[in-house]
């Protein structure tokens, strides 16, 4: 199941109803919505053009490890 990052809830959500597009430069990107608010999430697949997140000045309370570095998905 494809992940992203809901700009309006501002935290990672599981993207529903995911459909996979290819874009105009020919890359693939996952497009659905989020399950809280139903606002439309895009997920490019192996882009470098992916909106990060703005950092979080304080830690999350439950958040799980990351491995750094990105892995092939
Ligand atoms: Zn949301």
């Amino acid at each position: 199941m494809a992940e992203g990052y809901c700009v309006k809830c501002k935290a990672k959500r599981e993207i529903v109803s995911a459909v996979e597009e290819v874009m105009k430069n020919g890359r693939k990107a996952i497009k659905g919505k989020c399950p809280i608010c139903g606002t439309v999430m895009f997920k490019i697949l192996g882009g470098k053009a992916v909106p990060v997140p703005p950092a979080t000045p304080a830690s999350e309370p439950s958040s799980p490890a990351k491995p750094s570095g990105s892995s092939p998905g």
